[in-house]
């Protein structure tokens, strides 16, 4: 047999997430029945806030039923563009503790935090910060549950929702899911749950018991998960998603351009868009590309990989100067310049610090871009520029007056 070492899976999952955003965003609407969904009287309930919960809707219930159970309810469209930016700002704040972020939907998502411990603390101290971090800094709720594996953590974050932490403690999984009936299983339907309560099974403790042939026999390799499940045996891995296959900008001229100087002055600023967004993004990069067109369409890409992953803009301008002199520059009429950086994984748990290596300028110059990332955040990107580029908007401005 293997020996697992043992896991620590945080299973987060948001409140009433659309339904409490609204109410973010219109704070009258607090303590109100409030439920997101449809299409003026079609379409069906896609959340409800826990004051409608109370008269009985609930999320997939058609619009015309719940507004008969809760007539005074306060009945909104869906805002999904909202929703995808706070569910990224979410993730992000994950990101903060650990690489292995696994995002289930827009509002929920698994952590193995195994390898966290060290840095982060204990699995219920993490669960506990992220909490309090997304309710200081996004102001919503989001209940936690903590165990070993994904199916025991993610039972206990549906345990004492709204704002709960559940945890189950390494061994505690079979005393903890014996008492809830079946139906909390995954892949345990209504048809299912109906099968297995002629045999006298109605919690995950009763069909813990029944042999392992009985239920292969009756539902085939279903039953053998639903085995393993009652048990609290679950091996599953957390699978971080990276979607984000590269990160890049590109501009083309409004003329030719074949002034070496210009041209690395518009790496520049193409750089700070990318070194920006693959922050944002909670990432970093070893493998940085940059795509040259000439006046004539004749297009060429030039590439490095680095031998360690990097988001800084000064790391992603070096490298894109030595690429550029790869190419014809000067000699060859440019009319469009790109950068863009692949090879991309999680930036480290708290250590963005780790991307830029140990040294003390790279410390500093992470602090920087930190302090340089909030600024832009809140004065608009081009608030801070590299003295090269101020130059070219003093020259930009000159033209423009002229
Ligand atoms: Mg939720």
């Amino acid at each position: 047999m293997p020996i697992y070492p043992t896991r620590r899976i945080i299973h987060l999952d948001m409140d009433a997430f659309y339904a409490s955003v609204e109410t973010l965003d219109n704070p009258t609407l607090r303590g109100r029945p409030v439920v997101v969904g449809g299409n003026g009287n079609r379409g069906v309930v896609c959340a409800a806030s826990y004051e409608a919960r109370k008269f009985g809707v609930h999320s997939a219930m058609p619009i015309l039923t719940a507004r008969k159970l809760c007539p005074n309810g306060v009945f909104l469209p869906v805002r999904m563009a909202r929703y995808q930016d706070i569910s990224q700002r979410i993730m992000e704040i994950f990101l903060q503790f650990t690489p292995m972020v696994e995002p289930l939907s827009l509002d929920e998502a698994f952590l193995d935090v195994t390898a966290s411990r060290c840095l982060m603390g204990a699995a219920e101290d993490i669960a506990l910060k992220i909490k309090t971090l997304v309710r200081e800094t996004i102001g919503l709720t989001v209940s936690a549950g903590v165990g070993t594996s994904k199916l025991v953590a993610k039972i206990a974050s549906d345990l004492n929702k709204p704002d709960g932490l559940t945890i189950v403690p390494p061994g505690q999984e079979k005393p903890f899911l014996a008492p809830l009936p079946i139906g909390r299983l995954w892949g345990v339907g209504r048809a299912t749950q109906q099968a297995l309560a002629l045999i006298g099974v109605k919690t995950i403790g009763d069909l813990s018991r029944i042999p392992l042939a009985i239920l292969t026999t009756k539902f085939g390799k279903a039953g053998l998960l639903m085995h393993e499940s009652a048990k609290g045996i679950d091996h599953r891995p957390v699978e971080p998603r990276h979607e984000v296959k590269s990160i890049g900008h590109e501009e083309t001229f409004s003329e030719d351009l074949h002034d070496r100087k210009r041209l690395e002055q518009e790496l520049l600023a193409l750089c700070l868009k990318v070194g920006k967004r693959t922050r944002e993004k909670g990432m970093a990069g070893r493998t940085v590309t940059i795509k040259v067109k000439y006046r004539d369409f004749v297009q060429v890409t030039r590439s490095l990989t680095l031998a360690e992953p990097v988001a800084d803009d000064k790391a992603l301008y070096q490298t894109g100067r030595l690429l550029l002199a790869k190419t014809e520059i000067g000699s060859r009429p440019i009319r469009l310049l790109g950068i863009s950086l692949a090879n991309l994984c999680p930036a480290e748990a708290h250590g963005q610090l780790a991307l830029f290596g140990k040294s003390r300028t790279r410390e500093k110059d992470c602090r920087l871009y930190q302090a340089i990332d909030t600024i832009s955040d809140r004065y608009g990107s081009g608030s801070i520029v590299p003295a090269t580029l101020v130059e070219r908007r003093e020259e930009e401005q000159e033209e423009a007056k002229t």
